[in-house]
C-alpha cells in the first residue's frame, strides 16, 4: 500500500531514495546547475528532520560501465552543503551493506552511480556488434536475471522506499520501479513527484475550461502521440515553431523552404479532421518571419505563413499569429505549452517564444492554471525569466513528455499499485 511522506513514521528507520541528481558538470567537475540537487531537499530534509535516516541512490549521465567522470562523488560535497549535514559516500552501490547499516538517525549515506551497473536500466551490454538475435537474446535474459539480485541488494539496505525522481519516472529500472515491489507497505512518492503528479493532473484530469495546450518545437514526430492524446482534452490547440509547417503543408499552404515533415502529412490532415469531429480550435501560425539562411544574423522578412516564397524558411512566428494566440491564451482557464514557437536559441528570432511565455504569464496572472513542461520549452521560460510567473514547471523532459500521452509512467505506478 501507498504511504504518505506527510504521515509515515520515518523515526529511527532507513529511507532508500531515488533522487534525480544527473546534473550537468563542467570538465573540473563543478555542478553548472544544481536545480535537481535543490528540487530534491524538502524530501530529504522531512525525513532527517522526523529522525529518519537516508540512503541517496541516482544515475548521472550515460555510462557504459564504471568511469571516473560519471562518479557520484563529484556532487557529494554539494549535497552535503546543500543539506547542511555530512554525507558518506559507498564507493559501489552494491557493497554498501555494512556503511549502510551503521547509519544513525540524522546521517546520510550516497551511494556510486547506478548505472555503472548494467542491472539498473537492465539492458546488456558489451554485446559485439555482429552479435546474432539469439546471443541478444541470451545477454537480455542474463541481465534481467541479475538484475533481481542487483535490486534486492539495493532493498536490503533500507526500511521504507522514497521516489522522488520524476525525471526518470518513464524508466522501468531497478531503482525507479522495480524495487518498489520490496516495500509493499514502506513506498511512497518524495515531495518533487507529488509536485509533477498533481501538476499532471491539474491538466489532463481536472482542467478548468477553456483548456488551450500549445505545442511547438521541431518535429510533428517527437509529438504526433502528444497531439492525439490532447485532441480528447482540449478546447484549443495551438500548433507553432517548426512543426507547425507540415500542417500548413497539409492545408496546402506553400512553407517555401521552411523545415517540414512530407511523410506526416496524412497525420497531420487526420489531426485537423479529428479536431473539427471534436471541436476543438487548431489555431496555426498566420504570420511568419523568414530568412534566406538559418542564422540569428540573417535578413528577415514578415510574410502569411501559408505564402513562404521558396528559398525562405520560417525561424518565428509574426505579430498577426501572436495577436491570435493571445487572445485565446488570455481567455484560458487551463494552458499548457510544450516546445517553443521558433528558434528561440538564436536571441532575433526568440521574440515569439517570448511573447507566448509573457502570455502565459498573464494569463497565469489572471488565474489561470499553467503547465510548462517537456524539452526546450523550460529551458526557454526560465531562459527568458517567466519561470516564477507561471503555475508550474516540469522538471522531467521525457518524463512530462510521456505522460502528455496519456502513458503510465512505470515509477508512478510501481508505488501506486
Ligand atoms: P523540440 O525538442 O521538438 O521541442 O524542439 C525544440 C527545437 O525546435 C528548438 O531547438 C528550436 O530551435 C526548434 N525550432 C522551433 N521552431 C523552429 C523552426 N521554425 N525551424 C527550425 N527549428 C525550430
Amino acid at each position: 500500500m501507498q504511504q504518505h511522506i506527510d504521515s509515515y513514521d520515518f523515526k529511527g528507520k532507513k529511507a532508500i531514495v531515488r533522487v534525480d541528481f544527473n546534473v550537468p558538470l563542467d570538465e573540473n567537475f563543478n555542478i553548472t546547475d544544481d536545480t535537481r540537487i535543490r528540487a530534491a531537499l524538502p524530501t530529504l530534509k522531512k525525513v532527517l528532520a522526523e529522525g529518519g535516516s537516508l540512503i541517496l541512490m541516482s544515475h548521472l549521465g550515460r555510462p557504459k560501465g564504471v568511469t571516473e567522470k560519471f562518479s557520484l562523488k563529484h556532487i557529494v560535497n554539494h549535497v552535503s552543503e546543500c543539506l547542511g549535514v555530512p554525507v558518506q559516500f559507498a564507493e559501489d552501490c552494491q557493497k554498501a551493506d555494512e556503511q549502510a547499516a551503521a547509519l544513525k538517525p540524522g546521517e546520510v549515506l550516497m551511494l556510486e552511480n547506478l548505472r555503472f551497473y548494467a542491472e539498473e536500466e537492465g539492458k546488456p551490454r558489451g554485446l559485439a556488434e555482429d552479435a546474432t538475435d539469439e546471443e541478444k537474446k541470451e545477454a537480455k535474459k542474463a541481465v534481467k536475471e541479475s538484475q533481481k539480485e542487483f535490486v534486492k541488494k539495493l532493498a536490503s539496505y533500507a526500511d521504507c522506499y522514497i521516489n522522488d525522481a520524476f525525471g526518470t519516472a518513464h524508466r522501468a529500472h531497478a531503482s525507479t520501479a522495480l524495487i518498489a515491489a520490496y516495500f509493499p507497505e514502506d513506498k511512497m512518492f518524495g515531495y518533487l513527484m507529488e509536485k509533477e503528479i498533481k501538476a499532471i493532473d491539474n491538466v489532463l484530469k481536472n482542467a478548468r475550461r477553456p483548456f488551450t495546450a500549445i505545442i511547438g518545437g521541431s518535429k510533428v514526430s517527437s509529438k504526433l502521440a502528444v497531439l492525439e492524446n490532447l485532441l480528447g482534452k482540449v478546447d484549443n490547440l495551438i500548433i507553432c515553431g517548426g512543426m507547425g509547417y507540415t500542417f500548413i503543408k497539409a492545408e496546402g499552404g506553400n512553407i517555401g523552404d521552411s523545415l517540414h515533415e512530407d511523410d506526416l502529412i496524412p497525420q497531420a490532415q487526420e489531426i485537423m479532421t479529428k479536431a473539427q469531429e471534436l471541436g476543438v480550435n487548431v489555431s496555426l501560425s498566420v504570420q511568419t518571419r523568414v530568412t534566406q539562411s538559418f542564422s540569428n544574423d540573417a535578413p528577415e522578412m514578415v510574410v502569411p505563413s501559408h505564402k513562404i516564397p521558396d528559398g525562405w524558411e520560417g525561424l518565428d512566428c509574426g505579430p498577426a499569429s501572436i495577436e491570435n494566440w493571445g487572445r485565446i491564451i488570455l481567455a484560458s482557464k487551463t494552458i499548457l505549452w510544450n516546445g517553443p514557437a521558433g528558434v528561440f536559441e538564436f536571441p532575433n528570432f526568440a521574440t515569439g517564444t517570448e511573447k507566448i511565455a509573457e502570455l502565459v504569464a498573464k494569463a497565469t496572472e489572471h488565474g489561470a492554471y499553467s503547465l510548462v513542461g517537456g524539452g526546450d520549452s523550460v529551458a526557454a521560460v526560465t531562459k527568458m525569466g517567466f519561470a516564477n510567473k507561471v503555475s508550474y514547471v516540469s522538471t522531467g523532459g521525457g518524463a512530462m513528455l510521456e505522460a502528455i500521452e496519456g502513458k503510465t509512467l512505470p515509477g508512478i505506478a510501481a508505488i501506486q499499485e
